[in-house]
Parts: structure tokens; C-alpha cells; sequence
């Protein structure tokens, strides 16, 4: 469930993968306004739905929806995927490792020891900042339009990890005072996603130079116009398909208790995204 959710490679990846491993579900994209959130959900269950996923704007709008959340959620306060429990969905957040799972692989380079600066503070910039403090991030600092997430994620982290947090304003004055001391750069904001593919965050395009890690967690289209322009000043990039594919094939575990086949995956939402296999 998404609003807008027709960009997604999720159904052509999940699909892929069921159809591999002989397990008979299907997986369908709903797009579901933010005031019918509620209805979708309860909907789903009486259908006895196997599972669901959410992607922006309903992941910390889900929550007080929940019969309950696994442990990692709970912390966070934003979720991902639903699986079903005894009395109704409980709540599972896979977007962490799956960033993390992602950079290291894509990166060569543990977060450990590396300060990171979030553009973002709604779903996925909580679940990739937990993550990144949880692996030994020397320093976190979260950049948003709405100052008071921000401070609100910035307060939850303090108080579970002890690396260096802060909140910024999201503009680029801001952005230009803090890149001297930021190792990786993470764009969490749909700014650049299709179909809106001209826009861009409002970095100053003198702070995208090397050493800078410059990651974006869209993945339609790949690579971003921030990423576009990172990679022409000489960063590192790391786009969002490889955190596409990792974060599901922990949810389809999660659903299936089978092991995820994560290269067909991969090859299923890159398929996708190149036109090959769009959605009838
Ligand atoms: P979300 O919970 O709705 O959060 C959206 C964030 O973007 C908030 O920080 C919001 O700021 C900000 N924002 C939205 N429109 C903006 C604008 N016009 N100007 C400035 N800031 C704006 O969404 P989400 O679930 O975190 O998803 C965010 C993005 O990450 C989406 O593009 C999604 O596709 C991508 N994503 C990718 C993966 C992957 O596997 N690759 C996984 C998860 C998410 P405010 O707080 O001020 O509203």
C-alpha cells in the first residue's frame, strides 16, 4: 500500500520470487489514500490477507493501527511490513537492514566509525537512521522540512545509542555548514521520484564532491538527478535497488518463513524499472 504506489518494482520482484519458489500468492500494489489508511488495513485482515507492505506515506501512519510490533519496530516508530499474528497485523520494519545490508555490499565500507548526514525524518529515514546507529555510525544528523521530526527522531536516538545526533533545517545554508563533517550523504526524501524526476533536495551542489558518499533511496528512477549530479563531481553513489531488493526479500522471509531467491528478485525489479516486465 502506497500513495503514489503505481511506480513500484515491489510487485514485479515479489512475484518473480513466489513464482520460483512454487508458493501460491500473488502480490498486488493498492494504492490507498492517507484517510482510507485505516479501512485498507482492516480490510485486508478480514480477507485474510498473507501479508502486507507499506511505502510512503503510511508507514508511521500504520502503527497505532497494530495489534502489536516486533521489538525493532517498536523502537523505531515506523514499519514496513505486516505479518499476521493471533488477533491482527503485527507490525515488522525490514527498510534497516536492508540499507545497511545495501551500503556494505554496494559501498564496500562498514557504517561503523562513518557520520552520516539524513536528508529526511519520516519512515524511512527512521528505520535507516536506527540501523546506522545500531552499526557503530560515529555521528548522525537529520536534515528535514518539518523541524520538529527531526528533533523528535534526533531525541528518540539519543536516547538509545550514544553516537553524536543532531537536528538541522533542511536548507541549503544549513546543508553547506555540516558537509565538512559528514562521511555519506542519504537522501530519504521522494524529491527526484518518478514521476517527478526533475526535482532535486536542496543540497548545494559544491558540498557533492569526493570523499562525500552520496546514497538516494529512490530507485525509479536509477540513478536520481542528485545522484546524476553527485557522480558527475566524482562521489561514490549507491542508488535505491539494492535497499529494494534486501529490505523484501526480508519481508517475503518474514511472510513465507522460506529463503528469499534475492538475485531473481534483483533481476525481477530490474526488469521492471527498465520496462521489460511492466505491470499489466
Ligand atoms: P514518508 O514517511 O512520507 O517521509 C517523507 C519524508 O520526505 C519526510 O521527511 C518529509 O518531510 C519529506 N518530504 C516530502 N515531500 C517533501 C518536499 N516536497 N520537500 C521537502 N521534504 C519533503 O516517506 P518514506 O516512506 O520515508 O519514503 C521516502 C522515500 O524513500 C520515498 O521516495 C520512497 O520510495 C523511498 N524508499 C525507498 C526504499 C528502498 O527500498 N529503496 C525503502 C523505503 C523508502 P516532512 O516531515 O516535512 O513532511
Amino acid at each position: 500500500m502506497g500513495w503514489p504506489v503505481s511506480h513500484s518494482a515491489s510487485p514485479a520482484m515479489h512475484n518473480r520470487a513466489f513464482e520460483s519458489l512454487g508458493y501460491n500468492a500473488v502480490y498486488l500494489p493498492f494504492p490507498v489514500s492517507p484517510p482510507e489508511l485505516p479501512q485498507a488495513i482492516a480490510g485486508l485482515w478480514a480477507l485474510n490477507a498473507g501479508g502486507v507492505n507499506l511505502t510512503i506515506p503510511h508507514k508511521e501512519a500504520v502503527v497505532p493501527l497494530l495489534a502489536g510490533l516486533a521489538p525493532s519496530a517498536e523502537l523505531i516508530g515506523s514499519v514496513n511490513t505486516l505479518v499476521r499474528g493471533e488477533s491482527g497485523w503485527v507490525g515488522h520494519s525490514t527498510d534497516g537492514p536492508g540499507f545497511i545490508q545495501a551500503f556494505r555490499t554496494g559501498m564496500e565500507e562498514e557504517p561503523a566509525g562513518l557520520r552520516f548526514l539524513i536528508l529526511g525524518a519520516g519512515g524511512a529515514a527512521r528505520a535507516v537512521a536506527f540501523a546506522l546507529a545500531q552499526s557503530g555510525a560515529a555521528a548522525i544528523t537529520l536534515a528535514n522540512r518539518s523541524p520538529e521530526r527531526a528533533q523528535d527522531l534526533a531525541a528518540r536516538l539519543k536516547s538509545c545509542y550514544s553516537c553524536g545526533i543532531a537536528a538541522s533545517p533542511l536548507d541549503p545554508a544549513a546543508l553547506r555548514g555540516i558537509a565538512p563533517g559528514v562521511d555519506a550523504l542519504i537522501n530519504t526524501l521522494p524529491l527526484g521520484m518518478h514521476p517527478r524526476v526533475e526535482e532535486i533536495p536542496p543540497v548545494p551542489v559544491e558540498i557533492l564532491k569526493p570523499p562525500l558518499i552520496v546514497c538516494d533511496l529512490i530507485y525509479n528512477p536509477r540513478p536520481t538527478r542528485l545522484l546524476r549530479m553527485a557522480a558527475a563531481n566524482g562521489c561514490r553513489t549507491l542508488d535505491g535497488l539494492a535497499m529494494l531488493v534486501a529490505q523484501g526479500a526480508l519481508s517475503l522471509e518474514l511472510w513465507t518463513g522460506l529463503t528469499a531467491p534475492a538475485g531473481l528478485m534483483r533481476a525481477a525489479a530490474g526488469d521492471f524499472l527498465s520496462g521489460a516486465a511492466a505491470p499489466k
